[in-house]
């Protein structure tokens, strides 16, 4: 009897979790598995601000697949996914192709930038271990040249960050700690760095309780931030940026963009024809594309209505972490063909954003969290998605214990 192909692209939170659940839950008699990702290794994403600050190393927001997998039953696949056929249950990679019976998409989020003109070409985006450490570099690289040029070009100190959402927010706290350290290092004089955010909603952390939009807009603030809240960025030069307040334009010379205000799903969703909005598909109850029950999508790919408010829930790694479980177990039933697939229904413990090493704000189990407690429920919540992938081990490795 000819096994089924269990294939899993993306070895984010979502595939990650999938992957290691599946390990356990279905025999080596059962069915085949397959991972497919485009580095060996997986990146924590939600760490990605800090490694594009310079506040972590991005060795330390990464760890190898290999290493977390069971790898006498799982088939790792260093591969870039190139298009999905979902009718001919095939996947085509940049050298190869594999086939399916039943498929998990995990591949994540791609920058939304709206149309705004010139953010592809000039703006830096937090998305993933190539990109934070460019942009690390890039914003050294201004400090390093500042005091080697003889007419002093201020807008070398300038960053501008669009977006003052979740990572917009968890950026400036990190870049805020870092710039001080900037300064000393190459005798910088702070009065002339500028950090500005641009939002166009008219406030930060849209979505957040105002007593918390207005501690982490006030800590931001006292460590020298400006923000240009409803103001919306019209376009992106090659040295800065135009923004609009009330039909009101303005230039903002800054040698450093850094896009940070929204993604859609990974534009292979897109193009294998999958109804979708913004890249994300939204999947029935067992998490299984419309019309396509052999496949299920999860993570940044996916969307799942918030019946409660009926909006889409926003894209977390929360989410997709309980999702690459739920989609484990239903997969495990239809192999089987045996037992009852599970619904998937968001549990959600809550939401912590951070403000640099040693503050945050945040909802934990329906409460309100600001400072030192919120900043250590962050790394408890960090090291959490760790225990659930890798176990102990990992924590110990790669866990952050710098409560205060
Ligand atoms: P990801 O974890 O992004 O994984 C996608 C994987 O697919 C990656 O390993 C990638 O390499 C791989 N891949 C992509 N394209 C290909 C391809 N073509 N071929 C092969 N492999 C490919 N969420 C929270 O819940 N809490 C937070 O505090 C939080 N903070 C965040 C902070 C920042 C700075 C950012 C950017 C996001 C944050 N998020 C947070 C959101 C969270 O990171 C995402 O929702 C989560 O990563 C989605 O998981 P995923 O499995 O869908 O995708």
């Amino acid at each position: 009897l000819r096994k089924p192909k269990i294939v899993v692209l993306g070895a984010g939170y979502g595939g990650l979790m999938a992957v290691t659940r599946l390990q356990k839950m279905i025999g080596v008699n059962e069915a085949d598995l397959t991972l497919v990702n485009k580095n060996d290794y997986h990146y924590e994403t939600t760490w990605l601000h800090e490694a594009s600050a310079g506040t972590l190393h991005h060795d330390k927001a990464r760890y190898q697949v290999k290493d977390v997998i069971d790898n006498s039953r799982v088939k790792f696949v260093k591969e870039t996914v190139v298009s999905i056929k979902k009718d001919e249950k095939k996947i085509v990679l940049a050298n190869g192709e594999l086939e399916y019976d039943y498929l998990v998409i995990s591949l994540g989020s791609h920058p939304e930038t709206f149309g705004i003109k010139g953010l592809k070409e000039y703006a830096f985006g937090i998305t993933n271990i190539n990109a934070a450490r460019q942009l690390r570099e890039h914003i050294e690289y201004q400090f390093a040249t500042y005091n080697t040029e003889e007419v002093k070009r201020d807008q070398r100190l300038a960053i501008v960050v669009g977006g003052a959402g979740f990572t917009g927010i968890e950026f400036l706290g990190e870049l805020a700690n870092r710039v001080p350290e900037l300064c000393r290092e190459y005798d910088v004089d702070h009065k002339k760095v500028r950090i500005i955010c641009v939002e166009a909603a008219p406030t930060a952390l849209p979505g957040f309780d105002p007593e918390l939009v207005e501690y982490a807009v006030n800590h931001l603030e006292r460590k020298g931030v400006e923000f240009k809240i409803g103001t919306a960025i019209k376009e992106c030069v090659e040295d800065g940026i135009i923004v609009a307040k009330d039909d009101v334009m303005e230039e903002i010379k800054a040698d450093t963009v850094v896009w940070a205000a929204g993604v859609r799903g990974n534009s292979i969703v897109e193009e294998a024809g999958f109804e979708n909005m913004r890249g994300r598909v939204k999947v029935d109850s067992y998490l299984r594309a419309p019309n396509h029950e052999d496949v299920f999508i999860i993570g940044d790919c996916s969307l799942v209505i918030n019946e409660e408010i009926n909006r889409p829930y926003p894209p977390t790694a929360q989410i997709a972490m309980q999702q690459g479980i739920t989609a484990a177990k239903n997969i495990a039933v239809a192999v089987r063909d045996q037992g009852e697939m599970e619904e998937f229904k968001p549990d959600i413990k809550g939401t912590v954003a951070s403000l640099g090493e040693d503050d945050a704000v945040g909802m934990v189990f329906g409460k309100k969290v600001m400072g030192t407690k919120a900043s250590f429920m962050k790394k408890m919540i960090d090291n959490r998605a760790l225990l659930m992938v890798g176990g102990a081990g990992l924590v110990v490795k790669k866990g952050k214990f710098k409560f205060f």
